[in-house]
């Protein structure tokens, strides 16, 4: 078989097919390779769960809407394909964080590092947490540390460390948010393993964290911020890599991908328009329930049914400036379940990102759905609307009625890693490792779901495929 002449299929236009896709090419070639890629995806765009709306001056998220800078995975790609000055930074002025406490809303302690306090006295003074809270969080500095690096809940984690309240006024609604998750059931070793580290390290969670706390490095050096997106919004970075990857890459929408079947040393991939591919190489990046079906036969498919994907849905809300009288300092806040509210965290999205509106409008994004709580993302819009502004009137004492809503509904959009994921994910990849070469499994439903973790498991893979091809 000639080297040069190999195919890859990608199966998945999301951004991790389409980093995929970018790396592929990019490493192969440095190989001397250059192989045919076709991306197959069963929508009708590109992109997946990245979509952004350009409507009346506004630039409206409807999925992601920025990611963290820290991981620089996503920021090197933006550079390597010319989008490196689009990227924008946090409002300076909007630092501050607050979350809803018995109706009210209160900022979060400063020094709060992934929702684990790092400095003393602010978290001493804080109203989130009564005295025996914050004794009991005290005790951190003298539990003893488990050792055995077993994996366990987040949520068990942290009431452990921290205990009960902690957990639920501070931590859970900062980091069950990002997985719309509930932490007794999310995996501390899949979501957050610098904590068991830490504990194992130092021997408590608070110092621990105090002493590993390091300045956010920025792209610009300049203004510290934690997060970035693009001007012209998040879906600049996957339509340039449509349109960079467009010549070599032949991409078919609207087509699924039904069956791969493995037949001396090829991939032949059945499509939902009843045609077939052939290919060396098959990357699969769609969500595990996707996943499965297309790789039962191939591997142990146990690990990706295990996995529970949430629905959310987010609700977008403009205003006429004259009509919302609060200057907000601050990115907006998180709403813990025991509050029982419908929404579960807002974003005073105008404040916080400068470029999202006219000078004259302020825009709103309210997020819903949680697990546990996912029937309100199939009610009407209607009825979600209602809901979102009684929830607004009560907390944030808005009357206004919005110019325009525009409500995204994200069906079985957000992956649960259960306790045991890293491995029982890993144990699937060594056995298609020695059973299937050449078909690989990535995505935010395997190895994190920000933006930049998909970018950087697409590029580590891609880079090894091509090593192990050329050798
Ligand atoms: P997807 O985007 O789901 O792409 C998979 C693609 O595969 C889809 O286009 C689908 O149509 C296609 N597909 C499925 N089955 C098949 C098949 N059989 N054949 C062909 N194609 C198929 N991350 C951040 O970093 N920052 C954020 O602010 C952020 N906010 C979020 C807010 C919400 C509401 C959600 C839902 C997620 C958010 N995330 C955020 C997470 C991030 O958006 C996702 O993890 C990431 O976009 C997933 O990319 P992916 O390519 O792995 O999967």
């Amino acid at each position: 078989m000639q080297l040069s002449k190999r195919n890859i299929i990608i199966i998945g236009g999301g951004i991790t097919g389409l980093s995929s896709a970018f790396y592929v090419r990019k490493y192969f070639r440095e190989q001397g390779l250059h192989p045919h890629i076709t991306v197959v995806e069963q929508s009708g765009s590109l992109g997946g769960k990245v979509h952004t709306l350009h409507r009346d001056g506004f630039v409206i998220e409807k999925g992601p809407d920025s990611y963290l800078a820290r991981k620089t995975a996503m920021t090197e790609l933006a550079e390597e394909v010319g989008l490196g000055d689009e990227l924008t930074t946090t409002n300076p002025n909007a630092k501050k964080t607050y979350i809803l406490h018995d109706g009210k809303l209160h900022p979060m302690p400063s020094g709060l590092v992934l929702g684990i306090p790092t400095e003393l006295r602010p978290f001493m003074e804080s109203d989130l947490i009564s005295m025996d809270g914050k004794i009991r969080a005290l005790e951190d500095f003298l539990l003893p540390a488990k050792m055995d690096g077993e994996d366990e809940s987040l949520g068990d984690f942290i009431e452990r460390r921290l205990g009960k309240e902690v957990l639920e006024n501070v931590t859970e609604p900062l980091l069950a948010g990002i997985y719309a998750g509930d932490t007794r059931k999310l995996s501390l070793q899949a979501t957050f393993p610098q904590f068991g580290a830490v504990e194992r390290e130092y021997g408590s969670l608070i110092k621990g964290m105090s002493t590993g706390r390091k300045p956010v490095e920025t792209h610009t050096g300049t203004k510290k911020s934690a997060f970035f997106t693009f001007k012209r919004g998040l879906q600049s970075l996957t339509e340039k890599l449509q349109e960079t990857l467009s010549p070599d890459v032949d991409f078919r929408l609207h087509t699924g991908a039904n069956s791969i079947v493995y037949n001396n040393s090829m991939y032949t991939v059945a499509l939902s328009d009843g045609t077939t591919l052939e290919a060396e190489h098959v990357i699969v990046t769609v969500p595990a329930f996707a996943a499965a079906p297309l790789l039962k036969g191939h591997a142990d498919t146990t690990a990706l049914e295990r996995i529970n994907y949430v629905s959310v849905a987010n609700v977008v809300m403009a205003f006429d400036r004259k009509h919302i009288e609060t200057e907000y300092d601050g990115s907006g806040f998180l709403v813990p379940r025991k509050e029982g509210r419908t929404i579960t965290a807002c974003t005073w999205t105008s404040t916080k990102w400068l470029h999202t509106s006219p000078d004259d409008r302020v825009l709103m994004r309210f997020y819903v759905g949680r697990d546990g709580q996912e029937e309100i993302v199939e009610q009407t819009d209607e009825q979600i609307t209602a809901c979102v502004l009684k929830d607004m009137r009560e907390l944030m004492g808005i009357d206004a009625q919005p110019l325009f809503t525009e409500i995204t509904r994200l069906r079985r959009s957000m992956p649960q890693y259960p306790v045991g994921h890293i491995d029982s994910i890993q144990n699937m990849r060594s056995e298609l490792e020695q059973q299937r070469p050449g078909l690989l499994l990535l995505g935010a439903g395997y190895d994190g779901v920000g933006l930049p973790d998909c970018i950087r498991t697409a590029r580590d893979a891609a880079e090894l495929e091509s090593k192990r091809v050329k050798v």
